[in-house]
């Protein structure tokens, strides 16, 4: 048996079976994770099928206002700072970022969506990479953004490492999540949209996602709830002095 690739303990026990995937919990601190975890190559596949392109972008228009919303609400960590969305789409929140001050980038491995970004919004830097290449950069950030992206994510742990990789000392993260011990959750899991197996592979709760960030040089400094969405929200700092 694996270990639990947030608190490595070894105790498992059959949580819930959807779409012919186990889902199974640790006993030790709650983490909820496909076993066995579909091969990168299997979870990539199920992305193969966006066809986005220039042009067009499903629902721009309410995309491009609630992403202003959302970066209104961040402004202050990311105002003439380097700044990046992590799993950009279309790259509606990385041009809100943009026009509000940040010198903004946008990474995702979707050619379509990067096509798309690229020729709606030419101010922002786009990268079309995967997290292993885009890490041997090495650049860094003062403000990462990743928005639904980490529940898809077959090694959670090497996600983390990326995440640590290009944060620098006291940047701020905003992350985002389904919160799959909210009380909107329906008591039968499985009937649940976002228990949708393989798209997504693990489900955190606050302490989880909060472990998860501790282990990997976090501190979550702000948390925000939402009573009618199960949704888990949070800024973290990476630990260590700015130098900004
Ligand atoms: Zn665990």
């Amino acid at each position: 048996m694996d270990a639990c690739p947030i608190c490595d303990g070894v105790q498992t026990a059959f949580y819930a079976r959807q779409n012919e995937f186990d889902f199974v919990v640790c006993r030790d601190c709650g983490f909820v994770f496909l076993f066995p975890m579909p091969s990168p190559e299997a979870l990539a596949d199920v992305y193969d099928d966006e066809a986005f392109g220039i042009g067009r972008y499903p629902k721009a228009t309410s995309r491009k206002r609630r992403a202003l919303f959302r970066a209104l609400g961040l402004w202050p960590y990311f105002v003439r700072k380097d700044s990046i969305d992590v799993g950009c789409g279309g790259g509606f929140v990385a041009e809100a970022m943009r026009r509000l001050g940040a010198r903004a980038s946008g990474l995702d491995i979707s050619p379509g969506s990067i096509a798309y970004a690229k020729d709606a919004f030419p101010r922002v830097r786009f990268f079309e990479e995967t997290f292993e290449t885009f890490l041997a950069r090495g650049e860094t950030f003062d403000f990462i953004h990743s928005s639904e992206v980490i529940e898809h994510i077959g090694d959670v742990k090497s996600y983390m490492k990326f995440l640590s990789g290009i944060a620098r000392p006291g940047a701020r993260i905003f992350l985002t999540t389904p919160d799959i011990a909210h009380p909107a959750v329906p008591e039968d899991v499985t009937q649940w949209d976002m228990f949708s197996p393989p798209r997504h592979v693990q489900l955190f709760t606050q302490a989880t996602l909060t472990r998860l960030f501790d282990a990997h040089g976090f501190d979550i400094v702000k948390r925000y709830y939402k009573k009618n969405a199960p949704t888990l929200q949070v800024l973290a700092r990476k630990r260590g002095e700015s130098t900004a």
